[in-house]
Protein backbone atom coordinates (compact mmCIF):
# COMPACT_ATOMS: atom_id res chain seq x y z
CA UNK A 1 0.00 0.00 0.00
CA UNK A 2 1.22 3.44 -0.92
CA UNK A 3 2.02 6.15 1.68
CA UNK A 4 -0.22 9.06 1.11
CA UNK A 5 1.80 12.24 -0.61
CA UNK A 6 3.39 14.53 1.54
CA UNK A 7 5.42 17.13 0.89
CA UNK A 8 9.62 16.15 0.80
CA UNK A 9 10.94 18.39 3.78
CA UNK A 10 13.78 21.00 3.35
CA UNK A 11 16.91 20.90 5.21
CA UNK A 12 17.84 23.07 8.12
CA UNK A 13 21.70 23.90 7.11
CA UNK A 14 22.20 25.19 10.80
CA UNK A 15 23.11 21.80 11.31
CA UNK A 16 26.73 21.25 11.49
CA UNK A 17 26.61 17.89 9.60
CA UNK A 18 24.00 19.13 6.81
CA UNK A 19 26.28 21.67 6.00
CA UNK A 20 29.33 19.18 6.20
CA UNK A 21 27.26 17.33 3.85
CA UNK A 22 26.47 20.01 1.18
CA UNK A 23 30.17 21.45 1.15
CA UNK A 24 31.21 17.43 0.44
CA UNK A 25 28.42 17.44 -2.87
CA UNK A 26 29.99 21.04 -3.68
CA UNK A 27 33.39 19.71 -3.88
CA UNK A 28 32.25 16.62 -5.76
CA UNK A 29 30.18 18.15 -8.18
CA UNK A 30 32.78 20.88 -8.75
CA UNK A 31 35.38 17.79 -9.57
CA UNK A 32 33.24 16.73 -12.55
CA UNK A 33 33.51 20.27 -14.98
CA UNK A 34 35.26 18.06 -17.05
CA UNK A 35 32.43 15.95 -17.62
CA UNK A 36 30.97 15.70 -21.12
CA UNK A 37 27.41 15.03 -21.39
CA UNK A 38 25.86 12.98 -24.66
CA UNK A 39 22.68 13.45 -26.59
CA UNK A 40 20.26 10.32 -25.71
CA UNK A 41 17.97 9.29 -28.45
CA UNK A 42 16.53 5.98 -27.95
CA UNK A 43 19.61 3.48 -26.68
CA UNK A 44 22.09 5.43 -28.57
CA UNK A 45 24.25 7.85 -26.68
CA UNK A 46 25.67 10.15 -28.72
CA UNK A 47 28.75 13.09 -28.70
CA UNK A 48 28.74 16.08 -31.20
CA UNK A 49 31.78 17.72 -32.37
CA UNK A 50 29.68 21.21 -31.41
CA UNK A 51 29.68 20.58 -27.31
CA UNK A 52 28.32 23.85 -24.76
CA UNK A 53 30.54 24.90 -22.23
CA UNK A 54 27.58 25.48 -18.82
CA UNK A 55 28.78 27.81 -16.57
CA UNK A 56 28.92 29.02 -13.36
CA UNK A 57 26.91 32.19 -13.68
CA UNK A 58 28.76 33.43 -9.94
CA UNK A 59 32.11 33.10 -11.62
CA UNK A 60 31.37 32.26 -15.72
CA UNK A 61 35.47 30.95 -15.80
CA UNK A 62 34.08 28.07 -14.42
CA UNK A 63 32.74 25.23 -16.21
CA UNK A 64 30.14 23.24 -14.76
CA UNK A 65 29.92 20.82 -17.58
CA UNK A 66 30.26 19.99 -21.29
CA UNK A 67 26.81 19.16 -23.00
CA UNK A 68 26.31 17.72 -27.11
CA UNK A 69 24.66 20.02 -28.72
CA UNK A 70 22.30 18.66 -31.54
CA UNK A 71 20.96 20.14 -34.66
CA UNK A 72 18.05 19.74 -36.85
CA UNK A 73 18.80 16.57 -38.58
CA UNK A 74 18.99 14.87 -34.83
CA UNK A 75 16.08 16.37 -33.57
CA UNK A 76 14.12 15.24 -36.22
CA UNK A 77 15.39 11.75 -35.23
CA UNK A 78 14.56 12.12 -31.72
CA UNK A 79 11.03 12.39 -32.29
CA UNK A 80 10.70 9.46 -34.99
CA UNK A 81 12.46 7.48 -32.05
CA UNK A 82 9.99 8.63 -29.50
CA UNK A 83 7.15 8.06 -31.79
CA UNK A 84 8.75 4.74 -32.16
CA UNK A 85 9.15 3.99 -28.31
CA UNK A 86 5.70 5.50 -27.86
CA UNK A 87 4.15 1.77 -29.24
CA UNK A 88 5.52 -0.43 -26.32
CA UNK A 89 5.12 3.01 -23.70
CA UNK A 90 1.27 3.13 -23.96
CA UNK A 91 1.31 -0.20 -23.42
CA UNK A 92 3.08 -0.31 -20.35
CA UNK A 93 0.65 -0.30 -17.42
CA UNK A 94 -0.53 2.55 -15.14
CA UNK A 95 0.91 1.57 -12.01
CA UNK A 96 4.24 0.62 -13.49
CA UNK A 97 4.91 3.63 -15.47
CA UNK A 98 4.03 5.54 -12.06
CA UNK A 99 6.82 2.79 -10.01
CA UNK A 100 9.74 4.20 -12.41
CA UNK A 101 8.56 7.79 -10.97
CA UNK A 102 8.49 6.60 -7.58
CA UNK A 103 12.16 5.02 -8.34
CA UNK A 104 13.67 8.31 -9.46
CA UNK A 105 12.13 9.84 -6.35
CA UNK A 106 14.06 7.52 -3.86
CA UNK A 107 17.58 7.80 -5.97
CA UNK A 108 17.08 11.64 -6.13
CA UNK A 109 16.57 11.47 -2.01
CA UNK A 110 19.28 9.42 -1.84
CA UNK A 111 21.47 12.02 -3.53
CA UNK A 112 19.56 15.20 -2.90
CA UNK A 113 22.47 17.20 -1.89
CA UNK A 114 24.56 16.40 -5.21
CA UNK A 115 21.09 17.57 -7.15
CA UNK A 116 21.02 20.52 -4.98
CA UNK A 117 24.93 21.57 -5.27
CA UNK A 118 24.76 21.42 -9.08
CA UNK A 119 22.62 24.04 -9.27
CA UNK A 120 24.03 26.19 -6.54
CA UNK A 121 27.29 25.78 -9.60
CA UNK A 122 25.07 25.93 -12.77
CA UNK A 123 22.32 28.18 -11.66
CA UNK A 124 23.47 30.44 -9.04
CA UNK A 125 21.32 29.22 -6.59
CA UNK A 126 21.49 29.52 -2.69
CA UNK A 127 21.57 26.64 -0.83
CA UNK A 128 18.06 26.52 0.50
CA UNK A 129 16.68 27.77 -2.90
CA UNK A 130 18.79 24.62 -4.48
CA UNK A 131 17.10 22.59 -1.77
CA UNK A 132 14.10 23.67 -2.06
CA UNK A 133 14.13 23.23 -6.32
CA UNK A 134 15.23 19.38 -5.36
CA UNK A 135 12.35 19.12 -3.00
CA UNK A 136 10.24 20.16 -4.97
CA UNK A 137 11.27 17.63 -7.69
CA UNK A 138 11.04 14.67 -5.20
CA UNK A 139 7.29 16.14 -4.76
CA UNK A 140 6.65 16.28 -8.43
CA UNK A 141 7.76 12.88 -8.88
CA UNK A 142 5.63 11.55 -5.76
CA UNK A 143 2.64 13.34 -6.46
CA UNK A 144 2.16 12.53 -10.52
CA UNK A 145 2.85 9.25 -9.55
CA UNK A 146 0.12 8.91 -7.65
CA UNK A 147 -1.98 11.18 -9.79
CA UNK A 148 -1.77 8.37 -12.48
CA UNK A 149 -2.82 5.81 -10.09
CA UNK A 150 -5.53 7.61 -9.69
CA UNK A 151 -7.12 8.54 -12.83
CA UNK A 152 -6.28 4.86 -13.69
CA UNK A 153 -8.97 3.66 -11.13
CA UNK A 154 -12.21 3.03 -13.12
CA UNK A 155 -14.07 6.43 -13.54
CA UNK A 156 -17.46 6.90 -12.51
CA UNK A 157 -20.05 7.11 -15.34
CA UNK A 158 -23.65 7.04 -15.33
CA UNK A 159 -25.10 3.57 -15.21
CA UNK A 160 -27.48 2.30 -17.83
CA UNK A 161 -29.02 -0.92 -18.45
CA UNK A 162 -28.10 -3.21 -20.57
CA UNK A 163 -25.03 -1.77 -21.36
CA UNK A 164 -21.29 -1.62 -19.82
CA UNK A 165 -19.41 1.74 -20.39
CA UNK A 166 -15.80 2.82 -19.49
CA UNK A 167 -13.90 5.56 -19.86
CA UNK A 168 -9.89 5.89 -19.66
CA UNK A 169 -7.48 8.28 -20.35
CA UNK A 170 -5.26 7.49 -22.86
CA UNK A 171 -1.77 9.06 -23.92
CA UNK A 172 -1.41 11.41 -26.78
CA UNK A 173 2.11 10.40 -28.23
CA UNK A 174 5.25 12.32 -28.49
CA UNK A 175 5.58 15.48 -26.55
CA UNK A 176 8.41 17.91 -26.75
CA UNK A 177 9.29 19.14 -23.18
CA UNK A 178 11.19 22.87 -23.42
CA UNK A 179 11.70 23.63 -19.72
CA UNK A 180 13.04 26.89 -18.24
CA UNK A 181 16.51 27.85 -15.98
CA UNK A 182 14.82 28.77 -12.64
CA UNK A 183 13.54 25.65 -11.74
CA UNK A 184 15.92 23.84 -13.74
CA UNK A 185 15.55 20.76 -11.29
CA UNK A 186 11.84 20.61 -10.44
CA UNK A 187 9.90 22.11 -13.49
CA UNK A 188 11.86 20.46 -15.38
CA UNK A 189 11.54 17.24 -13.95
CA UNK A 190 7.88 17.94 -13.19
CA UNK A 191 7.06 18.89 -16.86
CA UNK A 192 8.90 15.53 -18.32
CA UNK A 193 7.48 12.83 -15.99
CA UNK A 194 3.84 13.60 -16.27
CA UNK A 195 3.68 13.60 -19.61
CA UNK A 196 5.94 10.58 -19.23
CA UNK A 197 3.56 8.56 -16.40
CA UNK A 198 0.62 9.29 -18.47
CA UNK A 199 2.02 7.04 -21.04
CA UNK A 200 3.54 9.65 -23.55
CA UNK A 201 6.89 9.49 -24.91
CA UNK A 202 9.14 12.95 -24.81
CA UNK A 203 12.25 14.72 -26.45
CA UNK A 204 13.19 17.24 -23.82
CA UNK A 205 15.37 19.52 -24.71
CA UNK A 206 16.85 21.32 -21.75
CA UNK A 207 17.46 24.96 -20.83
CA UNK A 208 20.36 26.59 -22.71
CA UNK A 209 21.70 27.69 -19.46
CA UNK A 210 21.41 24.74 -17.42
CA UNK A 211 21.65 21.52 -19.36
CA UNK A 212 23.74 19.46 -17.11
CA UNK A 213 21.05 19.18 -13.91
CA UNK A 214 18.90 18.14 -16.94
CA UNK A 215 21.60 15.65 -17.83
CA UNK A 216 22.05 14.14 -14.47
CA UNK A 217 18.13 14.14 -13.96
CA UNK A 218 17.79 11.66 -17.27
CA UNK A 219 20.37 9.68 -15.93
CA UNK A 220 18.72 9.13 -12.58
CA UNK A 221 15.67 8.05 -14.90
CA UNK A 222 17.53 5.67 -17.00
CA UNK A 223 19.15 4.26 -13.45
CA UNK A 224 15.76 3.95 -11.89
CA UNK A 225 14.58 1.92 -15.07
CA UNK A 226 12.88 4.30 -17.49
CA UNK A 227 12.99 2.21 -21.00
CA UNK A 228 15.20 3.77 -23.72
CA UNK A 229 13.10 6.06 -26.09
CA UNK A 230 10.53 6.96 -23.17
CA UNK A 231 12.41 10.09 -22.74
CA UNK A 232 15.27 11.71 -24.88
CA UNK A 233 17.86 14.27 -24.39
CA UNK A 234 18.40 16.67 -26.83
CA UNK A 235 19.79 19.97 -25.73
CA UNK A 236 20.25 22.56 -28.64
CA UNK A 237 19.12 26.00 -29.40
CA UNK A 238 15.76 27.09 -29.56
CA UNK A 239 15.58 28.77 -33.38
CA UNK A 240 17.47 25.09 -34.45
CA UNK A 241 16.42 22.55 -32.16
CA UNK A 242 13.46 23.70 -30.28
CA UNK A 243 11.63 24.44 -33.83
CA UNK A 244 12.48 21.48 -35.52
CA UNK A 245 11.09 19.21 -32.54
CA UNK A 246 7.91 21.62 -32.49
CA UNK A 247 7.23 21.52 -36.22
CA UNK A 248 7.40 18.34 -36.66
CA UNK A 249 4.35 16.41 -38.10
CA UNK A 250 4.86 13.34 -35.18
CA UNK A 251 4.63 16.27 -32.45
CA UNK A 252 1.46 15.48 -30.82
CA UNK A 253 2.14 18.21 -27.92
CA UNK A 254 3.87 20.73 -26.84
CA UNK A 255 4.75 21.54 -23.01
CA UNK A 256 6.79 24.59 -23.01
CA UNK A 257 7.39 27.25 -19.66
CA UNK A 258 9.61 30.28 -20.01
CA UNK A 259 9.42 33.96 -21.23
CA UNK A 260 6.01 34.83 -22.85
CA UNK A 261 7.55 35.82 -26.20
CA UNK A 262 9.23 32.05 -26.54
CA UNK A 263 5.92 30.63 -25.49
CA UNK A 264 3.87 33.01 -27.93
CA UNK A 265 6.52 31.69 -30.82
CA UNK A 266 5.97 27.88 -29.62
CA UNK A 267 1.71 28.44 -29.85
CA UNK A 268 2.04 30.10 -33.36
CA UNK A 269 4.28 27.60 -34.78
CA UNK A 270 2.17 24.42 -33.08
CA UNK A 271 -1.04 26.03 -34.73
CA UNK A 272 0.52 25.29 -38.51
CA UNK A 273 -0.56 21.53 -39.65
CA UNK A 274 2.50 20.50 -41.65
CA UNK A 275 1.88 17.78 -44.29
CA UNK A 276 1.47 14.65 -42.64
CA UNK A 277 0.03 15.53 -39.89
CA UNK A 278 -2.86 14.29 -37.96
CA UNK A 279 -3.76 16.04 -35.17
CA UNK A 280 -4.19 19.58 -33.33
CA UNK A 281 -0.74 20.32 -31.32
CA UNK A 282 -1.53 20.84 -27.90
CA UNK A 283 0.51 23.45 -26.18
CA UNK A 284 0.98 23.66 -22.57
CA UNK A 285 2.50 26.76 -21.98
CA UNK A 286 3.36 28.92 -18.51
CA UNK A 287 4.65 31.99 -19.08
CA UNK A 288 5.82 35.39 -17.35
CA UNK A 289 4.40 36.92 -14.46
CA UNK A 290 4.15 40.64 -13.10
CA UNK A 291 3.15 39.40 -9.78
CA UNK A 292 1.91 42.47 -7.34
CA UNK A 293 1.43 42.19 -3.85
CA UNK A 294 -0.78 45.11 -2.12
CA UNK A 295 -0.05 46.58 1.35
CA UNK A 296 -3.32 47.54 2.54
CA UNK A 297 -3.96 50.36 4.93
CA UNK A 298 -4.53 48.60 8.01
CA UNK A 299 -1.63 45.98 7.54
CA UNK A 300 1.03 44.29 9.96
CA UNK A 301 3.94 46.21 8.47
CA UNK A 302 6.29 43.85 9.75
CA UNK A 303 5.03 40.94 7.90
CA UNK A 304 4.43 43.24 4.95
CA UNK A 305 8.12 44.17 4.45
CA UNK A 306 8.86 40.88 4.81
CA UNK A 307 6.53 39.36 2.57
CA UNK A 308 7.76 42.08 -0.28
CA UNK A 309 11.27 41.26 0.29
CA UNK A 310 11.38 37.71 0.25
CA UNK A 311 9.20 37.91 -2.95
CA UNK A 312 10.77 40.08 -4.75
CA UNK A 313 14.60 38.90 -4.15
CA UNK A 314 14.42 35.24 -3.48
CA UNK A 315 16.69 33.96 -6.24
CA UNK A 316 17.79 37.60 -7.50
CA UNK A 317 13.84 37.79 -8.17
CA UNK A 318 14.18 35.25 -11.00
CA UNK A 319 10.84 33.61 -10.70
CA UNK A 320 7.55 34.01 -12.73
CA UNK A 321 6.07 34.28 -9.14
CA UNK A 322 8.35 37.17 -7.78
CA UNK A 323 7.15 40.59 -6.31
CA UNK A 324 8.10 43.20 -9.15
CA UNK A 325 5.53 45.59 -7.75
CA UNK A 326 4.73 46.81 -4.47
CA UNK A 327 1.29 48.76 -3.88
CA UNK A 328 0.82 50.51 -0.86
CA UNK A 329 -2.57 51.74 0.43
CA UNK A 330 -2.65 54.95 2.17
CA UNK A 331 -0.36 56.78 5.04
CA UNK A 332 2.02 54.26 5.32
CA UNK A 333 3.64 54.16 1.68
CA UNK A 334 7.27 55.57 2.87
CA UNK A 335 7.34 53.49 6.29
CA UNK A 336 6.71 49.92 3.90
CA UNK A 337 9.34 51.50 1.62
CA UNK A 338 12.01 52.23 4.09
CA UNK A 339 11.36 48.78 6.46
CA UNK A 340 11.57 47.00 2.96
CA UNK A 341 14.99 49.00 1.94
CA UNK A 342 16.45 48.05 5.10
CA UNK A 343 15.92 44.71 4.76
CA UNK A 344 17.19 44.74 1.46
CA UNK A 345 20.30 46.32 2.65
CA UNK A 346 20.83 43.53 4.68
CA UNK A 347 21.07 40.90 2.09
CA UNK A 348 24.20 39.02 1.89
CA UNK A 349 24.90 38.92 -1.89
CA UNK A 350 28.00 37.01 -3.51
CA UNK A 351 28.70 33.81 -4.96
CA UNK A 352 26.15 30.97 -3.52
CA UNK A 353 28.66 28.27 -2.83
CA UNK A 354 29.06 30.60 0.74
CA UNK A 355 26.55 28.72 2.97
CA UNK A 356 25.83 32.53 4.18
CA UNK A 357 24.61 34.27 0.56
CA UNK A 358 21.32 34.47 0.08
CA UNK A 359 21.03 36.16 -3.16
CA UNK A 360 23.56 34.82 -5.94
CA UNK A 361 24.16 36.16 -9.37
CA UNK A 362 21.81 36.66 -12.12
CA UNK A 363 21.68 33.45 -14.96
CA UNK A 364 23.68 34.54 -17.76
CA UNK A 365 25.37 37.80 -19.60
CA UNK A 366 21.92 38.32 -22.01
CA UNK A 367 19.72 38.24 -18.62
CA UNK A 368 22.62 40.63 -16.80
CA UNK A 369 22.31 43.49 -19.62
CA UNK A 370 18.62 42.99 -19.93
CA UNK A 371 18.34 44.04 -16.08
CA UNK A 372 20.76 46.64 -15.84
CA UNK A 373 18.62 48.66 -19.06
CA UNK A 374 15.69 48.11 -17.19
CA UNK A 375 17.55 49.66 -13.98
CA UNK A 376 18.52 52.16 -16.32
CA UNK A 377 14.82 52.69 -17.69
CA UNK A 378 13.96 52.77 -13.94
CA UNK A 379 15.95 55.74 -13.14
CA UNK A 380 13.98 57.97 -15.75
CA UNK A 381 11.00 56.68 -14.49
CA UNK A 382 11.18 56.74 -10.38
CA UNK A 383 13.12 57.50 -7.52
CA UNK A 384 15.55 54.83 -6.84
CA UNK A 385 15.64 54.25 -3.59
CA UNK A 386 18.26 51.12 -3.27
CA UNK A 387 20.98 49.23 -5.18
CA UNK A 388 21.65 49.86 -8.86
CA UNK A 389 25.43 49.73 -8.70
CA UNK A 390 26.22 46.97 -11.41
CA UNK A 391 29.55 44.58 -11.19
CA UNK A 392 32.16 43.38 -13.53
CA UNK A 393 30.21 40.34 -15.54
CA UNK A 394 33.19 38.51 -16.09
CA UNK A 395 33.47 38.03 -12.57
CA UNK A 396 30.05 36.90 -12.01
CA UNK A 397 26.46 37.95 -12.56
CA UNK A 398 26.06 40.07 -10.34
CA UNK A 399 23.11 43.04 -9.52
CA UNK A 400 22.12 44.68 -6.48
CA UNK A 401 18.78 43.96 -4.73
CA UNK A 402 17.46 47.55 -6.59
CA UNK A 403 14.50 49.36 -5.39
CA UNK A 404 12.35 52.19 -7.18
CA UNK A 405 9.52 54.38 -5.55
CA UNK A 406 7.05 56.67 -7.01
CA UNK A 407 6.43 54.40 -9.94
CA UNK A 408 3.64 55.18 -12.09
CA UNK A 409 1.73 51.77 -12.86
CA UNK A 410 1.65 52.22 -16.63
CA UNK A 411 5.74 52.48 -16.69
CA UNK A 412 7.47 50.18 -18.51
CA UNK A 413 9.20 48.47 -15.33
CA UNK A 414 5.90 48.15 -14.03
CA UNK A 415 4.22 46.39 -17.21
CA UNK A 416 7.01 44.71 -18.61
CA UNK A 417 8.81 41.50 -17.22
CA UNK A 418 12.11 41.68 -15.41
CA UNK A 419 12.97 38.72 -14.48
CA UNK A 420 15.78 39.97 -12.04
CA UNK A 421 15.82 41.15 -8.62
CA UNK A 422 13.94 44.80 -9.47
CA UNK A 423 11.35 45.88 -7.20
CA UNK A 424 8.67 48.86 -8.07
CA UNK A 425 6.19 50.85 -5.59
CA UNK A 426 3.15 52.29 -6.57
CA UNK A 427 1.02 54.37 -3.89
CA UNK A 428 -2.95 53.92 -4.24
CA UNK A 429 -5.49 56.12 -2.49
CA UNK A 430 -7.87 53.42 -1.49
CA UNK A 431 -8.36 49.38 -1.85
CA UNK A 432 -9.76 49.54 -4.86
CA UNK A 433 -7.56 51.13 -6.55
CA UNK A 434 -4.79 49.28 -5.41
CA UNK A 435 -6.50 46.17 -7.14
CA UNK A 436 -6.50 48.14 -10.29
CA UNK A 437 -3.07 48.74 -10.38
CA UNK A 438 -2.79 45.19 -9.26
CA UNK A 439 -4.84 44.08 -12.28
CA UNK A 440 -3.53 46.03 -15.19
CA UNK A 441 -1.18 44.45 -17.16
CA UNK A 442 -1.37 41.80 -19.72
CA UNK A 443 0.09 38.87 -17.13
CA UNK A 444 -2.25 37.35 -13.89
CA UNK A 445 0.16 34.39 -12.14
CA UNK A 446 0.34 35.11 -8.06
CA UNK A 447 -0.28 37.83 -5.91
CA UNK A 448 -0.64 38.39 -2.23
CA UNK A 449 -2.54 40.97 -0.11
CA UNK A 450 -1.41 42.05 3.09
CA UNK A 451 -4.44 43.14 5.22
CA UNK A 452 -6.44 42.48 8.65
CA UNK A 453 -9.90 43.60 6.51
CA UNK A 454 -11.51 40.69 6.14
CA UNK A 455 -14.26 42.92 3.50
CA UNK A 456 -10.82 43.88 1.64
CA UNK A 457 -9.58 40.14 1.41
CA UNK A 458 -12.81 39.10 0.20
CA UNK A 459 -12.86 41.71 -2.57
CA UNK A 460 -9.45 40.48 -4.12
CA UNK A 461 -10.77 36.86 -3.64
CA UNK A 462 -13.23 37.45 -6.01
CA UNK A 463 -11.55 40.09 -8.09
CA UNK A 464 -8.16 40.24 -7.76
CA UNK A 465 -7.67 38.15 -11.30
CA UNK A 466 -4.39 35.76 -10.98
CA UNK A 467 -3.88 31.98 -10.88
CA UNK A 468 -2.56 31.74 -7.36
CA UNK A 469 -3.80 34.57 -4.85
CA UNK A 470 -1.79 34.51 -1.05
CA UNK A 471 -3.33 36.59 1.84
CA UNK A 472 -0.51 37.94 4.24
CA UNK A 473 1.90 35.58 2.97
CA UNK A 474 4.79 35.79 0.53
CA UNK A 475 3.47 35.07 -3.45
CA UNK A 476 6.71 32.81 -4.03
CA UNK A 477 7.11 29.00 -2.97
CA UNK A 478 3.95 27.21 -4.29
CA UNK A 479 4.45 23.79 -2.49
CA UNK A 480 3.27 20.82 -4.83
CA UNK A 481 -0.44 19.29 -4.25
CA UNK A 482 -0.69 22.21 -1.37
CA UNK A 483 -0.84 25.10 -4.02
CA UNK A 484 -1.47 23.94 -7.56
CA UNK A 485 0.60 26.68 -9.76
CA UNK A 486 -0.37 28.48 -12.94
CA UNK A 487 -1.80 31.64 -14.02
CA UNK A 488 -4.28 33.46 -16.23
CA UNK A 489 -4.30 35.85 -19.70
CA UNK A 490 -0.42 35.94 -20.89
CA UNK A 491 0.94 33.80 -17.65
CA UNK A 492 -0.14 30.94 -20.11
CA UNK A 493 -2.84 28.64 -21.01
CA UNK A 494 -4.40 27.92 -17.27
CA UNK A 495 -2.68 25.10 -16.70
CA UNK A 496 -2.04 24.04 -12.87
CA UNK A 497 1.33 22.19 -12.20
CA UNK A 498 1.73 20.23 -9.01
CA UNK A 499 -2.37 20.18 -9.25
CA UNK A 500 -5.70 17.42 -9.77
CA UNK A 501 -5.91 18.38 -12.93
CA UNK A 502 -2.48 18.46 -14.43
CA UNK A 503 -2.32 15.13 -15.59
CA UNK A 504 -5.44 15.56 -18.21
CA UNK A 505 -3.61 17.85 -20.37
CA UNK A 506 -0.93 14.87 -21.28
CA UNK A 507 -4.32 12.90 -21.80
CA UNK A 508 -7.43 12.07 -24.07
CA UNK A 509 -10.44 10.21 -22.66
CA UNK A 510 -12.36 7.28 -24.49
CA UNK A 511 -15.42 5.99 -23.58
CA UNK A 512 -16.06 1.87 -24.88
CA UNK A 513 -19.46 1.25 -24.75
CA UNK A 514 -20.61 -2.64 -24.61
CA UNK A 515 -24.36 -3.96 -25.37
CA UNK A 516 -24.63 -6.36 -22.69
N1 LIG B 1 6.40 27.61 -8.41
C1 LIG B 1 7.28 28.68 -8.15
C2 LIG B 1 6.83 29.50 -6.98
O1 LIG B 1 5.75 29.33 -6.48
C3 LIG B 1 7.52 29.58 -9.33
C4 LIG B 1 7.74 28.89 -10.62
C5 LIG B 1 8.42 29.76 -11.65
O2 LIG B 1 8.98 30.79 -11.36
O3 LIG B 1 8.43 29.32 -12.81
O4 LIG B 1 7.57 30.35 -6.55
Amino acid sequence: MLEPFRNEPLTNFSDPKQKQLFEAALCKVEAEGGRVYPIRIGSERIVTARKLESVNPADPAQVVGLVAQADQALANKAVLSAAAAFESWRKTSAPQRARCLYKTAALLRRRKHEFSACMVLEAGKSWSEADADTAEAIDFLEFYGREMERLDQRQPLVRIPGEDNELTYIPLGVGIVIPPWNFPLAIMAGMTTAAVVAGNTVVLKPASATPVIAAKFVELLEEAGLPDGVVSFVPGSGSEVGDTLVDHPLTRFISFTGSREVGLRINERAAITAPGQKWIKRVVAEMGGKDAIIVDSDADLELAAEAIAASAFGFAGQKCSACSRAIVVGPAYNDVIRRVAERTEAIVTGNPKRADVYMGPVIDKKAFDKINEYIEIGKTEGRLVAGSSAGDPSLGYFIEPTIFADVAPDARIAQEEIFGPVLAFHRAATFEEALEIANGTDYGLTGSVISNNRAHLEAARESFHVGNLYFNRKCTGAFVGVHPFGGFNMSGTDSKAGGRDYLLLFTQPKVVSERL
